[in-house]
């Protein structure tokens, strides 16, 4: 469904006969509000800024860059920064501060989770053919070969510059949109917007709360039902990204589904008895990659991390009807529809956390 809405949208913004890039961002108007709309990152990306006194130049500079970041960041662009490092076969490679300071929060990340998250699975992401979509099932004996590729500290940083050792090769997927949505927000905020909500292909960001202060509604798909909200989180300047495998996958000849989203322990994609990891919180592109990290984590072992990290909120949606919530969303998180039938667990914080 999301794929067709994004075909929809490249083939309207191609109809409305789009040339430079500024153009294909589509910029609607009111009297109250901005609405911007574009396709990056293969995705669809929607804002609605809460700010009629800025210009449509401030509006489209603001936009513009997820095109600049997408040039920047992507592996599918052969003249991104981070195409030159997947290139450089061990070599080290000088990089712009904005991207050693997104690689360097990506292997941290990496580090904290265990490699639940780890910003060098490319090759095994590549493997099953999603960067490229032609989709495959890698045999044991490649994915084997792949794994010794795979790891955060192959990773080696230095003034202004890193290298991956071997055949290692990055993929900022998993945290780049989270990442986007802080370039944004903070981009609009110095502008003087008290308040906006940003949609990144799923990855929510807000400024303040609704024009009129109340807070902002976000809900939270049900990965077994994607049509329906199983709830939904009120929030004012914070970011709820979701990762799951319904969005992504493809079926083998044997009726297999495979998703997008890979174990780098074993290099398949991840069944660890989650279907969707929903994290909520300040930091963007930290809630992207935690996001990520959790489901690949599984239940018990998710739980395990957030009650040791007091900075995001999060909800585990688990395979066998359970939903996991952090305390600090008891307050606001309201279940609808009795939550598809699910019990709630709350995941209380250790007091060293
Ligand atoms: P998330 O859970 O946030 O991330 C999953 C993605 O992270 C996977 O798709 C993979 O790329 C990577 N990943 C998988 N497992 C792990 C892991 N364990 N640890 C770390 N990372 C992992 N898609 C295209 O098809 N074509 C494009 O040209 C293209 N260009 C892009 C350019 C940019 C700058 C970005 C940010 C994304 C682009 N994408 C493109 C989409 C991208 O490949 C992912 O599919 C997308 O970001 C997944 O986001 P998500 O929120 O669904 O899942
Ligand atoms: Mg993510």
């Amino acid at each position: 469904m999301r794929r067709l809405l994004c075909a929809l949208c490249a083939f309207a913004l191609l109809l409305a006969g789009t040339r430079a890039r500024a153009e294909e961002i589509v910029l609607t108007e009111g009297s109250d509000r901005w609405s911007a709309q574009t396709f990056a990152m293969d995705t669809l990306i929607q804002a609605t800024i809460y700010a009629p006194e800025l210009t449509r130049e401030e509006v489209l500079e603001v936009m513009g860059n997820l095109s600049r970041l997408e040039r920047l960041l992507s592996v599918t662009e052969p003249n991104s920064e981070i195409s030159a490092l997947n290139r450089a076969e061990g070599e080290a490679v000088q990089l712009s501060e904005e991207t050693l300071l997104l690689l360097q929060t990506a292997a941290e990340v990496s580090k904290e989770t265990g490699g639940a998250f780890d910003v060098t699975a490319y090759p095994l992401v590549k493997a099953w053919g999603f960067t490229q979509v032609e989709y495959r099932v890698p045999d044991g004996e490649e994915l084997r070969g792949l794994l010794e590729q795979v790891g955060y500290e192959r990773l080696v940083f230095s003034e202004g510059a890193v290298r991956a050792e071997g055949q290692t090769q990055v993929d900022l997927g998993g945290i780049a949109k989270g990442y986007a949505g802080d370039v944004l927000t903070r981009a609009l905020r110095e502008r003087g917007v008290k308040s906006a909500l940003l949609s990144l292909g799923g990855n929510i960001a807000v400024i303040g709360g609704k024009p009129d202060g109340s807070a902002w509604k976000i809900g939270v798909r049900d990965p077994q039902n994607t049509e329906e909200n199983l709830g939904y989180v009120e929030v004012k300047d914070a970011n709820v990204v979701t990762s799951g495998g319904y969005e992504r996958y493809f079926e083998d000849e044997d009726g297999n589904l495979w998703h997008h989203i890979i174990d780098p322990a074993t290099g398949y994609p991840a069944r660890s008895g989650l279907l969707s990891a929903t994290v909520i919180g300040e930091n963007g592109a930290v809630c992207d990659a935690l996001s990520t990290a959790l489901f690949v984590m599984g239940p018990e072992k998710a739980a395990d991390y957030l009650a040791g990290r007091t900075d995001v909120e999060a909800i585990l949606v688990c395979e066998d009807g359970r939903l996991l919530l952090t305390e600090g969303l008891k307050e606001c998180f309201t279940p609808l529809g009795s939550a598809g039938g699910r019990t709630t667990e709350w995941i209380c914080r250790r007091e060293d956390a």
